[in-house]
């Protein structure tokens, strides 16, 4: 009975009278039935529309990363008829925007977007509490970051460990959230993974079965 409930939700909230399925952007139909149980990812676009298209790849980058971890994920892109209806239902502002709905039909988040941004794939399944973990995680290995690093690419000063709302990284270009390698002299950041990236290669390198890298070989330590 429960499923019949769920179902039901679902049902009225992605399909009207005329039909019971969502069209993807390819032109696929999916049947509203069988997304009863999933977690499901609306996700509101334009081609038009630069950020969407820059979160695009990243977005798919997530999709197959959780979907082969086995979760039941369904990305569900609308350049589709329902579109106004929902964003009427979920009063969506801006675009690129991604709402997470649970496997129950409810609505996890809105921010969804942000949460890939932040944490890629491992955001998944977008509960708060789920996040919640990770952000303790996060300052957990925060912890073990030094405070200040040196980086080739600002050689002039060096980069602090900062706390930032969200910024653009200079090295890769993507956007981050939370944790920075940052000059404020300068408006500078790094993403800690792209600052720290030569001390973690060597770092893993060294833990290897007691073997040394120098660069061509690895000789017992
Ligand atoms: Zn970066
Ligand atoms: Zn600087």
């Amino acid at each position: 009975m429960a499923t019949e409930d769920v179902s039901h939700d679902l049902s009225s909230l992605l399909s009207s009278e005329e039909r019971d399925f969502l069209i993807r952007n390819n032109g696929d139909q999916v049947p509203v039935s069988g997304l009863v149980g999933k977690n499901i990812l609306l996700y509101f676009s334009a081609q038009w529309c630069p950020p969407c298209r820059a979160f695009l790849p990243k977005l798919i980058e997530a999709y197959h990363t959780i979907k082969a971890k086995g979760s039941a994920f369904e990305p569900l892109p609308f350049g589709d008829g329902m579109k106004q209806i929902l964003d009427k239902k979920f009063k969506i502002e801006g675009i690129p925007t991604a709402v997470a709905i649970g496997p129950s039909g409810r609505t996890i988040t809105k921010e969804a977007r942000m949460h890939l941004t932040a944490y890629g794939a491992d955001a998944f399944p977008f509960t708060e509490e789920h996040l919640k973990q990770l952000e303790e995680e996060i300052e957990k290995k925060a912890k073990g970051w030094p405070e200040k690093v040196k980086h080739e690419l600002h050689s002039e000063h060096e980069l602090i460990r900062t706390k930032r709302s969200s910024y653009n990284c200079d090295c890769c270009g993507e956007s981050g959230y939370s944790w920075s390698f940052y000059c404020k002299e300068c408006d500078f950041d790094l993403h800690p993974k792209c600052a720290l990236k030569e001390d973690e290669d060597t770092g893993t390198e060294k833990g290897k079965e007691g073997f040394i890298c120098d660069g061509d070989v690895c000789r017992k330590a």
